[in-house]
């Protein structure tokens, strides 16, 4: 009996041996495939043209219908659930790579379809995908004790829907993917209509290179021609499991009225104060990089300054000297009447001039007759709290400076202009009390203190990136760990062995 066992356990043993070996033969020649790839993209800028192969399904994961991307996407769940951690780090590696090896060409593409933004930050943005953290977020967490050992994994949800926005279409796609395959799930995504062009591109490579890798398809399905009725479907699809929402109010106010779990990455409207203690030049410097990264597209980037009064005239001086461009008082009602018009109701929002988002500058200068250099960074004037530029989300470098009476006076603007979406909220200061002050009252998702707002994502300050910031859901600077769902295993009585 006991010879019999043993004879089994070799032959399993010698099973399992040459399966481990033809894996790893597959596995090698995979990697050669990827690497002559790889090589090949680098040279001619396209997989997918040098390639000519058609693989296991032509369309790498682009789709025409919600029904056919919930159901490649949920293949490719099932054949995700039954590979290694390994090829899971592997699929994230090649998004990560892609992303940074053709940056330029990505962004560039993703620069000319949009029209919005700024082409170097375009292209960073997508370089910045490979610090987005993937498989190594993951733990489980072990609770030992007279009764035996409980562990909690975190597993995943299976196929999420995913609507992004047009300030990021494809980092938010690669850096969602990052996180959400790491906890081994899979995407489909209904992008954006004026960026779909550029993440329809990603997920073709994305597929292919993974495809002949590691044999895994379609981890990531999107909708080639995206609209409204496409991003319902997804949100009602019996096939997604769980919501993530990337985008503006409407969007984030549809996902929150679904019946089903939604992540909501939400508008913002970041207010910036400064305070008589604040070191001048690093605050400008700060605020400059800040409200000119991609020309304002990003939801942390500095919307707003209420400064104190001692400090304000040094700012504004300060500010000129780091690449922002003056508008003085007539200049800057000029600007105001371009870029929003009326209400359409009373006590609406101003309407802005979406033909102004995202534009240099210069361009948005010109548009009142001046001419400025191309490389001015940002446009600033001093305003009232009531102009429009103040309250709205304008997503375009010009920036209002507000005077303030006292920190108190600028903290209370700024609480008021966040309009309460708990987003984002940035002081300078060196006094401790003001910066806890703020930090208490705001109560927003980042606070940033002494730096441009890209510090709280990880880029100049601690911490790590996610163009997904789920406010208010509440589940903050997303990983992969936001997309699990908990799963308890207990052992009565054994398995404490200590
Ligand atoms: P947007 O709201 O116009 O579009 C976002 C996405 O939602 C698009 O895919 C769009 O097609 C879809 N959409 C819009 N209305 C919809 C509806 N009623 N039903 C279903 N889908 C709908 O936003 P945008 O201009 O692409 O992006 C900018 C906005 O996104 C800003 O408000 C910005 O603050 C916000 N944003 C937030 C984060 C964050 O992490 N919190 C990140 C990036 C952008």
């Amino acid at each position: 009996m006991k010879e019999t066992r043993n004879c089994d356990m070799d032959m399993s043993r010698d099973r399992k041996n040459s399966n481990v070996q033809a894996t790893a033969n597959e596995q090698t020649i995979r990697n050669i495939v990827q690497e002559v790839l790889t090589q090949l993209t680098t040279r001619n800028g396209s997989a997918a043209k040098v390639n000519g192969s058609t693989g296991p399904d032509n369309r790498w994961g682009v789709f025409d219908t919600v029904d056919e991307a919930v159901e490649a996407a949920q293949k490719g769940f099932e054949k995700l659930s039954r590979a290694s951690l390994e090829q899971r780090r592997t699929a994230i590696d090649i998004v990560k790579r892609i992303c940074d090896e053709q940056a330029n060409e990505l962004g560039r593409l993703e620069f000319e379809e949009t029209k919005i933004g700024r082409l170097e930050h375009k292209i960073a943005k997508l370089q910045a995908i490979k610090t987005v953290p993937g498989v190594e977020f993951l733990r489980t967490d072990a609770v030992s004790g007279t009764h035996g050992l409980t562990i909690t994994e975190y597993a995943p949800f299976g196929v999420i829907g995913v609507i992004t926005p047009v300030t990021h279409s494809l980092p938010t796609l690669a850096g969602n993917f990052v996180n959400m395959v790491a906890a081994g799930n899979t995407i489909v995504c209904n992008p954006h209509p004026s960026g779909a062009k550029i993440a329809c591109e990603g997920v073709r490579r994305f597929n292919k290179a993974i495809h002949a890798a590691t044999g895994l398809e379609n981890l990531v399905t999107i909708i080639g021609t995206p609209t409204i009725e496409s991003a319902q479907a997804v949100f009602d699809h019996r096939g997604t499991k769980l919501l993530v929402v990337t985008g503006g109010p409407a969007v984030a106010r549809a996902a929150l009225r679904s019946p089903k779990r939604a992540i909501v990455a939400g508008p913002g409207n970041p207010p910036v104060v400064v305070d008589a203690t604040a070191d001048i030049d690093n605050a400008a410097k700060s605020i400059v990089a800040g409200a000119a990264f991609d020309n304002n597209l990003l939801c942390i980037g500095e919307k707003e300054v209420f400064a104190v009064k001692e400090i304000f005239d040094p700012l504004m001086t300060a500010i000129g000297n780091h690449g922002g461009y003056r508008l003085n008082a007539a200049q800057v009602a000029a600007f105001t009447a371009k870029a929003f018009g009326p209400p359409k109701e009373p006590g609406g929002h101003h309407v802005l001039n979406r033909d102004y988002i995202g534009k240099d500058a210069s361009w948005l200068a010109a548009q009142i007759g001046l001419s400025i250099p191309a490389s001015t960074l940002i446009l600033y004037g001093e305003t009232d709290e009531h102009n429009p530029f103040v309250p709205e989300e304008q997503m375009m470098p010009f920036v209002p400076f507000v005077r303030a009476n006292c920190s108190d006076h600028a903290i209370a603007l700024a609480k008021k202009y966040e309009h309460g979406f708990g987003h984002t909220a940035i002081i300078h200061s060196r006094d401790v009390h003001t910066i806890t002050k703020m930090g208490r009252v705001m109560n927003t998702t980042l606070f940033v203190k002494n730096g441009p707002s890209m510090a709280g994502l990880g880029l100049g300050g601690e911490g790590y990136l996610s163009f997904s910031i789920a406010t208010p859901t509440g589940e903050g600077v997303t990983s992969p760990m936001t997309f699990t769902r908990q799963r308890r295993c207990v052992m009565v009585e054994d398995l404490r062995i200590v």
